[in-house]
């Protein structure tokens, strides 16, 4: 059973998708405003988001994931005015820096329709919704624009658990994100300024508040009724609430059946903020050379209702952790393709009593019971890892036989589709690489090697020679066995 925890409830409840049976779920994810380059605490979200939706593929649902770009709001335009450009030049440029940040941290592109929603070709889906609730009397229009009625919604502020004021009958906010001023009327569309693009509609040039954008787009493409809308906790109030108010205002259904939000991110315990020094795009990691894979286990490695707290110190622990899986990975895929080259001794499997082919498949059933449990992911890794130090303990004592190296490498490529850490693109090891890497491993196992100056000589003479094929080895911890990584390349766009 699927649990999750929803927003709306406040109660972890049973996930049933409205198409049960079909096994279908709409899913809709709040996607980038364009202004600027993404930065780490965006990609907390998207991350939990990418989680989110492999978990439920690898359930075997068909997941309609849709993510909007919203390219028309306050901040688009002043950041197109600041630097002078048109609009459309202005959020290209961050439109197709998101996607390559994306591609980069292996986050799955959303699924439908084909291209990513853009808010500004939108526009006439937004302008029927707001008729609908003009018509209703749930929004009026005051001089060429058009407000929420908020006090015509009775349950505004059930997914944000704010109380009504009753003094706030016709208080309007004209911004698109505010905090404080609790169920005021927010505009739904706005009129034309000076130096602002503009749209034609029933009540004259303007364009549209950034809430409603998201109502249009979510019910075009996923029904009046869906199943999961996620993103970040700040997004709950108001843009959240907004949208519940206008979707359900509009059709008097039900919006959306799970609301999943996930924490802040901070940097060395403190709000990650340009003025302090500690505001990181993703971008800003990957040219000091970190590994996207590495960042991407820092994002998805914290149970996603639990703050996240960013170090360098994490980047660097996370590093180990990818690696110590990908060269567990290569380990075993090399010896599936270039054989095993030793006879499993019977005695030395019953003496260790560890059977792969029972272990592993057991260790995955966890996993996956860790991640119906509201995505646990702190639980689903450490039983990763437990199965890995057990893998590892079969190829250092050489106990793995045709069978066991087969199911291993199927963990790591059904662990892989979960957590999208391209432990499997790993390449398997080239023959003389694993070659020197053999005798080297002679070499270390010898008593004498800890006093013996010859016998380290060689032991770092293969090394330099492993090094000169492009490859990395790092002396494992006791009873793990040394690994090889290949060397990456510092990042690159894509
Ligand atoms: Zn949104």
């Amino acid at each position: 059973m699927i649990r999750f925890f929803n927003t709306l409830s406040g109660k972890t409840e049973e996930f049933r998708p409205l198409q049960e049976k079909e096994k279908e779920v709409g899913m809709y994810t709040c996607g980038p405003t364009v202004y600027d380059y993404a930065h780490i605490g965006n990609f907390r979200a998207f991350i939990f988001e990418d989680l989110l939706r492999r978990f439920l593929e690898y359930k075997g649902y068909k997941v309609k994931h849709v993510m909007n770009i919203t390219d028309v709001d306050d901040k688009t335009i002043a950041g197109a005015n600041r630097e002078k450009k048109k609009l459309g030049e202005f959020t290209e440029t961050y439109t197709r820096a998101f996607r390559e940040d994306l591609q980069a941290l292996n986050i799955l592109p959303a699924n439908y329709p084909k291209d990513q929603p853009r808010a500004t070709q939108e526009i006439p889906a937004m302008i029927e919704l707001i008729e609908k609730l003009v018509k209703k009397g749930t929004a009026y229009v005051n001089d060429g624009s058009v407000y929420y009625r908020v006090t015509a919604f009775p349950s505004y502020g059930k997914l944000s658990k704010k109380k009504l004021d009753k003094n706030i009958q016709g208080v309007r906010v004209d911004v698109d994100a505010y905090e404080k001023e609790d169920g005021a009327d927010f505009a739904l569309w706005k009129k034309a300024k000076e130096e602002e693009p503009a749209w034609d509609s029933p009540w004259g040039k303007g364009r549209p508040g950034w809430h409603i954008e998201c109502s249009a787009m979510s019910m075009k493409y996923l029904g009046e009724t869906f199943d999961i809308h996620a993103g970040g906790e700040d997004l709950i109030f108001p843009h959240h609430e907004n949208e519940i108010a206008q979707s359900e205002g509009a059709t008097g259904k039900p919006f959306v059946k799970y609301w999943l939000h996930c924490k802040f991110l901070l940097v060395n315990g403190e709000k990650m903020s340009k003025s302090k020094g500690n505001f990181y795009t993703l971008r800003d990691l990957l040219t000091k050379g970190h590994d996207p894979m590495t960042i991407r286990y820092v994002l998805l490695s914290t149970h996603y209702r639990t703050p996240l707290n960013f170090t360098l110190e994490g980047v660097k622990s996370a590093g180990e952790a990818v690696e110590r899986l990908t060269s567990c990975y290569a380990h075993c895929l090399h010896l599936n393709v270039f054989g095993i080259g030793y006879k499993v001794k019977v005695e030395d499997l019953t003496n260790w009593n560890v059977n792969l082919c029972s272990c592993l498949p057991d260790a995955r059933a966890r996993i996956e019971q860790a991640l119906e449990n509201d995505l646990n992911i702190s639980v689903a890794l450490a039983e990763v890892f437990d199965a890995l130090k057990l893998i590892n303990f079969c190829l250092s004592k050489k106990l793995l036989e045709e069978k066991s190296l087969k199911e291993a490498i199927d963990f790591f490529k059904r662990v892989d589709r979960l957590l999208g850490l391209k432990i499997t693109e790993q390449e398997a090891l080239p023959p003389d690489v694993f070659k020197y890497y053999e005798q080297r491993s002679t070499f270390r196992r010898d008593p004498r090697f800890i006093k013996d100056k010859t016998l380290q000589q060689l032991a770092d003479d293969l090394r330099a020679k492993i090094e000169s094929l492009g490859w990395i080895v790092k002396d494992g911890r006791p009873g793990e066995p040394s690994t090889l990584q290949k060397k990456r390349r510092a990042w690159e766009k894509v």
